[in-house]
């Protein structure tokens, strides 16, 4: 099959690359020169696991090519991708919708024969009948169905979960659109669900799901509030919700809340529609505004422990909003550095793959190390806010040698606590108090 995709980002190029992997032909297309000219080059744009040898094998192959051309991606496409941005309005917090709307309206004319325009982006319920208006509208000869077809892969994880997803929803009426989607997934056979629903269910379903992931984020994190005032432990608690097959043993990581390009984005769309259609999403906004103050209150917890707040240094690892990602947008590590900042902290940080997408956001308002080490020399205290494996393998013999003051924040529950503690660390996690 040929494939176009619209945006060649977190979604867009591990997607694009994985149809190519399976034999399809897929041109991505980008606004962004500068992204197409490095992707032309062969060099990789974000960090995703696996990725980059995927990529240099279907480059060789030629079954993936890069423009900043339209055309060339959706002229004789038999379906169209669209996985642009969808980010939140910068006053209402509903989803923006410029960056779709631009591509439909774009896309449009290039249409030639009958083309499955389909939506990977996350967008608002209703959202695929205006694009379906924008496209009739700019060429009413054009033969096209709009359907829905979210995304539902982890940044991180990006590439095993194209090739392993849980599910894949299909939300159209069309029978030709049905059975054209039912191709491009046949090497997936056998392999997964695929659901077929309405458009706008399909648009529901995306939302849902991460409003639920986002809640039960929310809500184990309110358990490990619970578990430091009561004595128990959050991760044995965990444990134990987890092997109830009705609640499920995922997201049941407490930490210092949740975040990324998805859920804080998500949760507020879902929010907004919730008011649009009169339908208040009480549970939804609760875990906005509580995940909201989380990294508020682990910023407190730093400044508590360091006392001497102006005059500390505060060594931190982890910046990427999660481990195997490069990407900081709303990340909550990058939020409580933040707040630290605002605290006047001076923060030396370290993340294994997000330092420069973290330089870009805070500049010169931190300092940057090379590796674990470098971060702690010095330091009045350790954040952990990002679970990086190889934060569970450092020397804590060498990092208590460096630091100025033995204290410890692990966030992330990943450190060894007893290690930790009989080598005379201050030594505080998340969901149990260290006795
Ligand atoms: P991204 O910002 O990484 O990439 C979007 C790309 O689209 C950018 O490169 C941008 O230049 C390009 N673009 C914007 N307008 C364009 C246009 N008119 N023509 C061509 N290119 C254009 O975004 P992302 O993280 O890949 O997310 C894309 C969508 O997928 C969003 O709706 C998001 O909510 C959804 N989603 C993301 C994830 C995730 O883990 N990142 C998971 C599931 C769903």
């Amino acid at each position: 099959m040929k494939i176009g995709i619209i945006g060649t980002g977190y979604v867009g190029l591990p997607t694009g690359v994985g149809f190519a992997e399976i034999g399809n032909e897929v041109v991505c297309t980008d606004k962004n020169k500068e992204k197409i000219d490095d992707l032309k080059a062969g060099k990789l744009t974000i960090y995703e696991d696996g990725l980059e040898e995927l990529f240099a094998k279907n480059i060789a192959a030629g079954r993936v090519s890069f423009t900043t051309n339209m055309r060339k991606a959706v002229a004789g496409a038999d379906v169209v991708l669209i996985a642009v941005g969808t980010p939140p309005h910068p006053v209402t917090h509903e989803a923006d919708l410029k960056y779709i709307y631009a591509a439909a309206t774009e896309l449009a004319e290039y249409l030639t024969d009958y083309t499955v325009v389909a939506t990977k982006s996350t967008v608002p319920v209703g959202t695929g009948d205006n694009i379906e208006q924008l496209i009739a509208d700019k060429n009413p000869t054009a033969r096209f169905d709009v359907i829905s077809l979210p995304e539902f892969l982890r940044e991180g994880f990006a590439v095993h979960d194209f090739f392993n997803p849980d599910r894949i929803v299909v939300g159209t009426n069309s029978e030709k659109a049905a059975n054209i989607v039912k191709e491009l997934y046949k090497p997936f056979e056998g392999k997964t669900n695929m659901l077929f629903v309405s458009r706008r269910s399909s648009e529901t379903i995306k939302y849902a799901s991460n409003a639920f992931l986002a809640m039960k984020i929310h809500y184990i994190n309110e358990i490990a509030n619970f578990c430091e005032k009561s004595g128990a432990d959050v991760t044995e608690v965990a444990k134990g919700m987890g092997m109830d097959g009705r609640i499920g043993n995922k997201f049941l990581n407490a930490g210092i809340g949740f975040g990324g390009s998805c859920f804080p984005k998500d949760t507020m769309a879902m929010a907004y529609m919730g008011h649009l259609v009169g339908s208040t999403m009480e549970l939804v906004e609760t875990t906005i505004n509580g995940n909201n103050k989380r990294k508020q209150q682990m910023a407190e917890r730093v400044c508590a422990a360091i006392k001497d707040v102006e005059n500390a240094k505060v060594a931190v690892w982890g910046l990427a909003f999660k481990n195997g990602t490069d990407d900081c947008r709303e990340s909550p590590a990058m939020d409580v550095v933040a707040e630290l900042l605002k605290k006047h902290v001076n923060v030396v940080a370290y993340d294994p793959k997000a330092m420069k997408n973290a330089c870009q956001i805070l500049g010169d308002k931190i300092g940057y190390a090379d590796d674990v080490y470098a971060a702690v020399k010095d330091a009045d205290a350790l954040v952990v806010l990002t679970e990086w494996k190889e934060f569970s393998e450092v020397d804590l013999d060498v990092v208590a040698q460096l630091m100025n003051r033995k204290t410890i924040l692990d966030f992330r529950n990943m450190l060894d606590s007893n290690k930790a503690v009989s080598l005379g660390f201050e030594y505080q996690c998340i969901g149990k108090k260290i006795v």
